[in-house]
């Protein structure tokens, strides 16, 4: 079954299925689809030093994806993939070139900008920097406590009480932190503060893009619990965003991957990281360190090289194909399809990695060993 329908160049015929959708496990279980993002578009004016427009930038092509209440789905793939425009883009900063973001039944980009306003209170972001992010004059109290002025929630007292409340669900002591102000905090207690000020309004998704990667490694550990904790605790929905498989890994029930801005494989963690089907994914996964014994498992002698190609001149076929080292023919000639491989695990690969039941195979079932065929 196509999923996408999409051509070359990126023209759609409508979609059977769109990965996670009405297939997805959740969505049979009667979990209602918080967010569905149908086919994707998100392009930028090239101008020359002069300002002259010269062609467009294809930063997003065609994405479809669906997220439910109380899901986390993380988005992975390196600097230049497209996965923080993607996220700027479901929340229409700036809208995209084309495509549908629909958030709780409403097409978002539908909407005029002021209509989005309220939006905020809904659909949150946390920024990889928290410290970029936070006023550094105001006091952690005031910070937490702008979103609900701003939306006039409560009187004075009770928004003083939400905010005690809200620096506790984070872990800082309120009588020991409110009063500081950003620079004296770490950076893992600055991001508990733009973690609780982005959870003030009750929203139902939360936006995370890279939001620990500037932290060091213990830090990271802490604060992805504490994402997850809060997921339990508030029924929060999480887009993911992250340059490293492994950081997704722990907060995320699905995952993207996306490779200069079409998604190469989506699917359920713990089935994306046994066993990827497409090369790229499994290239992410042998950055990893060598600790995760799940992940160990799925590597193979398969190694990536070279740069990623720019997005001005994505290569013909599959945009993969200059680095893959099971490229053949094909994958210069045709677009390969997000399709289903498994149950809610979908790939856009001509030669996916595994088969049900392990081993590499052919598109048209052919064993191919792995390493052996060659670009
Ligand atoms: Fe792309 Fe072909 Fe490699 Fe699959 S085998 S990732 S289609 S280049």
């Amino acid at each position: 079954m196509t999923v996408d329908g999409s051509d070359e160049t990126g023209a759609t015929g409508g979609p059977a299925t769109l990965p996670g959708a009405p297939t997805a496990p959740g969505a049979a279980n009667g979990e209602s689809v918080l967010l569905e993002v149908r086919h994707l578009v998100q392009e930028f004016p090239i101008r020359n030093a002069g300002g002259v427009k010269g062609g467009m930038l294809q930063a997003v092509s065609d994405v479809s994806f669906t997220l439910r209440a109380g899901e986390a789905l993380g988005i992975v793939g390196e600097t230049g993939s497209g996965k923080s425009t993607l996220a700027r883009s479901v929340i229409q900063a700036p809208p995209p070139r084309s495509g549908e973001v629909i958030f709780d039944g409403v097409d978002l980009t539908k909407l005029r900008r002021r209509q989005l306003g309220p939006l905020r209170r809904h659909v949150q972001m946390v920024f990889q920097d928290p410290y970029s992010s936070l006023d550094p004059k105001w006091r952690v109290k005031d910070i937490v406590a702008e979103p609900l002025v701003a939306y006039e929630a409560g009187d004075r007292r009770q928004r003083q009480a939400r905010v005690d409340e809200l620096l506790d669900l984070v872990g800082l002591d309120p009588e020991t932190y409110g009063a500081r102000r950003p620079g004296q905090l770490s950076g893992g207690q600055a991001q508990r503060v733009a973690i609780a000020r982005a959870i003030a309004l009750h929203p139902q998704l939360v936006i995370c893009d890279e939001p620990v990667s500037s932290l060091d490694v213990l830090v990271q550990a802490q604060v992805l619990n504490l994402f997850e904790k809060l997921r339990q605790e508030l029924a929060l929905a999480y887009l993911f965003i992250a340059h490293d498989l492994a950081l997704v890994k722990q907060v995320s029930d699905r995952v993207i991957v996306l490779y200069l801005g079409k998604v190469c494989e989506l699917g359920p963690s713990d089935g994306l990281y046994a066993e990827p089907l497409h090369p790229y994914t499994l290239a992410l996964l042998k950055s990893i360190p060598d600790t995760d014994p799940t992940i160990r498992r799925a590597r193979t002698k398969e190694v990536i090289s070279g740069e990623l190609p720019s997005p001005l001149d994505p290569p013909s076929g599959c945009r993969f194909r200059t680095r893959c080292p099971r490229a053949q023919a094909r994958c210069a000639e045709e677009v390969p399809v997000l399709r289903p491989l498994r149950k809610d695990h979908f790939v856009a690969c001509h030669f996916p990695l595994h088969e049900r039941g392990g081993g590499a195979v052919g598109a048209a079932g052919t064993a191919v060993a792995l390493g052996e065929a060659s670009a």
